[in-house]
């Protein structure tokens, strides 16, 4: 890249206005930084727009998971799967599945287990005191998660990331048929149970994003919209020059949170982010006869059902991919087929909107949040998975420690970018 005179200098630049660089991007304002976060569209409208809205740090859980090994040749094989992955010739996806399949063992997934609750945790007091200082702005809520399954293995898969959970200070109860109808009658009978972690809580994804923009700005942080970043100068082990659509910026403090565009972003960077999309759906609809009082989870289905002010939003599956967003019916419709198995909803429900979201998968589950190795100005704050809006402000206080020198909040280890090279 040619080296242009008219470059913006600035503190800090955070690429990417999704929950995880705006929350980054307000703890280092918060912390005495000068932020600009510039982004290619606005914010919160990459992944952070439809998610579930859960904010549940007893789903802290990565992706590969000890068991799933056989279970994973068959999502290869079955589009229908709540979890499904194309097969294609592809080298990231060869990497990627060599990646997900090491980290399915037992110590891998407690030390992620670790470090994802405690971030997790953090955040639900963050998104608290967010919401005491911005009442009524976006939706949170405090009415706990319930977890329900059909069947005896769906049920046993639910108590035992209850005593996981348990360990990690996240309490939960296991209940019976009864005891879950009694506690959301928007559920048929015949369940064979559930758990219920009564202190989780939810919120309105891109409401919660668009309050803490408003922080962000109040403390005198600067968003700018439209601007897409297309390439990079480097000098020695630095990057000198970031260039947009709107103009040559220069920083000694690069945050890249890009989500699933990190791989072509990184491409760019000549570095190593192996990270796919987990395209998943969400859909909003009145159609219940009894609409629902909490979230809930259908274990079989992994359907992530969560109350809204005038509606339901139903939310799941998750499909391997390199940047394809298009959207499949079939999907869409086992969605809604898996929740009228289970809830008392009208026939032919009327779907208000469609959203299809990428989340942003790391193979071991695990995001990125730290330096790079190659590049010394160049913060990694990438690969949520199914867990960006509940992890970005403990995720942005991990970053933000690591950027200023301060103790952590957990163990970043398990975090290092330096794992896949980046
Ligand atoms: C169906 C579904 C349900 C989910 N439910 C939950 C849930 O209940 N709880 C939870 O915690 N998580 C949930 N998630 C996951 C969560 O949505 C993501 O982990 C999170 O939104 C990722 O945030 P992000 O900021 O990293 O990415 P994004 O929100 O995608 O932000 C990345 C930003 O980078 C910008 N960008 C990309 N390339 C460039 C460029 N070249 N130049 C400038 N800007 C660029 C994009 O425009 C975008 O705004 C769910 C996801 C899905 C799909």
């Amino acid at each position: 890249m040619e080296a242009s005179k008219a470059a913006t200098k600035v503190d800090c630049l955070v690429i990417g206005a999704g929950i995880i660089g705006l929350s980054i991007a307000h703890e280092l304002q918060k912390s005495g930084r000068q932020v600009l976060v510039i982004d290619k569209g606005e914010p919160g409208m990459g992944c952070s727009y439809g998610n579930a809205g859960w904010i549940t740090p007893c789903f802290a859980m990565p992706l590969p998971q000890p068991g799933m090994f056989l279970k994973s040749i068959g999502w290869l094989l079955n589009p229908d799967s709540p979890l499904y992955i194309k097969p294609q010739p592809s080298w990231l996806l060869f990497r990627w599945m060599m990646g997900f399949l090491a980290a399915m063992n037992e110590t891998r997934l407690r030390s992620a287990v670790a470090v994802l609750t405690d971030i997790s945790k953090y955040s639900l007091t963050f998104y608290k005191e967010l919401a005491d200082r911005a009442p009524q702005t976006f939706g949170f809520d405090q009415k706990g998660l319930l977890m329900v399954s059909k069947g005896e293995d769906g049920l046993r898969a639910a108590e035992i990331e209850m005593q996981l959970m348990q360990e990690r200070g996240i309490p939960g109860k296991l209940l019976n048929g009864e005891e879950v109808s009694a506690l959301e009658p928007a559920l048929k009978p015949g369940l064979k149970g559930g758990v219920y972690f009564p202190s989780e809580a939810h919120s309105e994804p891109l409401e919660t994003v668009k309050a803490l923009a408003r922080e962000f700005e109040a403390a005198g942080g600067r968003i700018q919209t439209r601007t897409e970043v297309f390439d990079f100068g480097f000098e020695g082990s630095k990057i000198t020059e970031v260039a947009t659509t709107r103009g040559v910026f220069k920083s000694d403090l690069i945050v890249l949170a890009t989500g699933t565009w990190s791989y072509p972003m990184a491409k760019r960077l000549r570095v190593s982010v192996p990270i796919l999309g987990g395209k998943g759906y969400s859909l909003i609809t009145n159609s219940f006869e009894t609409k629902p009082t909490h979230p809930i989870m259908i274990v079989e289905r992994k359907i992530a059902v969560t109350p809204r002010a005038d509606s339901v939003r139903l939310a799941g599956t998750l499909e391997l991919v390199n940047q394809d967003d298009s959207i499949t019916s079939r999907r869409m419709n086992n969605i809604l087929n898996g929740s009228q198995e289970y809830m008392h909803m009208q026939k032919g429900p009327e779907v208000r909107e469609i959203w299809r979201g990428l989340r942003p998968c790391t193979p071991d589950g695990v995001p990125m949040i730290g330096y790079s190795k190659r590049w010394s100005n160049l913060f990694y704050n990438v690969g949520h998975q199914m867990l960006g809006l509940q992890s970005a402000p403990g995720s942005a206080r991990l970053g933000a420690d690591l950027i200023l020198g301060r103790s952590p909040i957990t163990d970043a280890k398990p975090f290092r970018p330096e794992r896949f090279g980046g």
